[in-house]
């Protein structure tokens, strides 16, 4: 392997190195595609069923070794333990779910004709895996993100090249020791460095799926069309919640405060800013600050605090101008507001009389932040959140199921939880994907996922094989006839199937 370079990855909570990984080179990177190429090929013949044992062993090895990682996780990252934790087990579900349904997914499937014109074929559809997908992701989710994507995709019988964000590498790499100690095939491994090892990675994939910025995915997408493969874009958010006033108002804030600080509110889905109806808007803030006060952060061990850190100090820098820019416009802090001195942490913030002038509303603040804002009405509501450039997803509230779904459906977004906050990205079975500059694509939705990674190939047979068919040559006046008063038969409605043909 060529390595020219060593990246060090900082613990947030005190700046000390956790760890370091090699920078890859292009070269290495395109070394490593071939490599993962020659394997893909009997992983891909295994069938799911073949498959399955690989993925049950690797996942035991990762609950096995969920407390290792986990620590490595925590030091990376800045979690707290509750969350860290969290990631193992999401990654062995996801495991345990794509392996289960990726034989029904990748069965071949018999199609109806869709007209007279081709009774007489057998149509099926077949779903042949890319041989190398590449998976990029951010510094969120270190663990279970990668194996929202790599899953899936493994289970499609890929093999899948994984970058892991610079930020947080450690834990995603000790968790590829595991492929290798079961003795699993070679068709799951990591690249690791900054964006040019992301870009060179691009560069010899099959399909790419990206989860990151809005930025960057953009100029993925570029490569992508220059390269005429197919890629998949998760990017930023600015999630609505709408509290319409008939709303359960305790169990609407409770979600305001785990939606909106959970991780340090660095969840894509994260809620970002909250619209409430006027006559329950003093209530609900009132409430939220309380909520929000009581929250314990920093370090500890299991069950002793509840927000963590920021994973970079540029992360905090974002969230400490958007919480000073709305105060310098007339916004006002009920909780929180500054950044921790020392680490990269920053407090759990409400902030009110926010509007949409402000950056902390326009913007992704990717934060422990919730800024909340009154509204005269849902017509309102509905109007100031989909006046934004992002649509990933967003969350109504209101204890008329009917009025809520209604208003979920106007709302420009993929998905829209209802009484709920998150719910769409623990839901396997639903497609998680982003409108407008959210993203193209999406991941999860069943067997989608896994059919996403393949190629659909059409396969027709002839019922009967007769020496020459109708439609081909030669054109004799009658042959075309024959066909041409077909097709107008066929397409044509009323009198028009008779017309004049030819
Ligand atoms: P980022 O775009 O800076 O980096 C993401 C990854 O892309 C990293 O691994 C990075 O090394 C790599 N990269 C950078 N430049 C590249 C290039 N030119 N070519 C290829 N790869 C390149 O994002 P981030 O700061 O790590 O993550 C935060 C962002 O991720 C937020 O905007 C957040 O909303 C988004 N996110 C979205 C989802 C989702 O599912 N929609 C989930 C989690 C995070």
């Amino acid at each position: 392997m060529t390595q020219t370079e060593v990246l060090e990855v900082l613990s947030p909570a005190d700046g000390r190195i956790a760890g370091t990984v090699p920078v890859m080179e292009a070269d290495a990177i395109a070394a490593r595609a071939a490599e993962l190429r020659a394997a893909q090929v009997a992983w891909h013949q295994l069938g799911a069923d073949g498959r399955a044992p690989w993925f049950a062993a690797y996942r035991d090895w990762l609950l096995d070794h969920a407390g290792e990682l986990t620590d490595l996780l925590q030091l990376e990252t800045g979690k707290v333990r509750h969350e860290a934790a969290m990631e193992v087990g999401m990654a062995a579900d996801l495991i345990n779910y794509f392996s289960k349904i990726a034989g029904g997914a990748l069965a071949t499937e018999q199609r109806k004709p869709h007209s007279i014109m081709s009774a007489a074929k057998r149509l099926s559809v077949s779903y042949q895996p890319h041989q190398l997908v590449g998976v990029i992701t951010p510094w969120n989710f270190p663990i279970t993100g990668p194996f929202m994507d790599v899953t899936p995709a493994l289970a499609a019988g890929c093999a899948v090249l994984v970058k892991p964000s610079e930020v947080t590498p450690l834990s995603l790499v000790a968790a590829l020791e595991g492929w290798r100690e079961i003795g699993a095939p070679d068709v799951f491994a990591a690249v690791t460095g900054a964006g040019g090892a992301g870009a060179a990675l691009v560069d010899v994939v099959d399909y790419i799926q990206f989860t990151g910025s809005t930025a960057t995915g953009r100029k993925i997408a570029v490569r992508a069309a220059e390269r005429l493969i197919g890629c998949s874009l998760e990017l930023g958010g600015k999630d609505p919640m709408i509290v319409l006033a008939d709303a359960d108002i305790e169990r609407a804030v409770n979600a305001a405060a785990w939606g909106g600080l959970f991780n340090s509110g660095q969840v894509c889905v994260s809620v970002e800013r909250v619209y409430v109806e006027a006559p329950v808007y003093a209530d609900f803030v009132t409430r939220l600050a309380a909520k929000v006060a009581d929250l314990r952060q920093g370090p500890g061990p299991l069950g002793s605090t509840d927000v963590g850190s920021m994973a970079t100090a540029s992360q905090v820098d974002i969230v400490e101008r958007h919480v000073d820019e709305a105060v310098a416009s007339g916004a006002r802090v009920l909780t929180g507001g500054r950044r921790v001195p020392g680490g990269t942490a920053f407090e759990p913030t409400v902030l009110v009389d926010v509007d949409h002038t402000m950056s902390c509303m326009r913007e992704e603040t990717f934060g422990p932040t919730i800024p909340v804002m009154k509204v005269a009405d849902a017509e309102e509501a509905v109007r100031l959140a989909n006046d934004s450039a992002y649509g990933l997803s967003a969350s109504v509230w209101s204890q008329d199921e009917a009025r809520a779904l209604d208003i979920a459906a106007r709302l420009d977004a993929g998905a829209v939880n209802v009484n709920d906050v998150l719910a769409n990205l623990f839901s396997f079975t639903l497609p998680h994907g982003g409108w407008k500059e959210s993203g193209i694509g999406s991941r999860f939705g069943a067997e989608a996922a896994i059919r996403k990674y393949c190629r659909a190939k059409a396969i027709t047979t002839p019922k009967v094989a007769p020496k020459n068919e109708l439609m081909w040559y030669p054109y004799t006046k009658t042959r075309s006839t024959v066909v041409h008063r077909m097709l107008r038969a066929l397409a044509g409605r009323g009198k028009r199937r008779i017309g004049k043909v030819g």
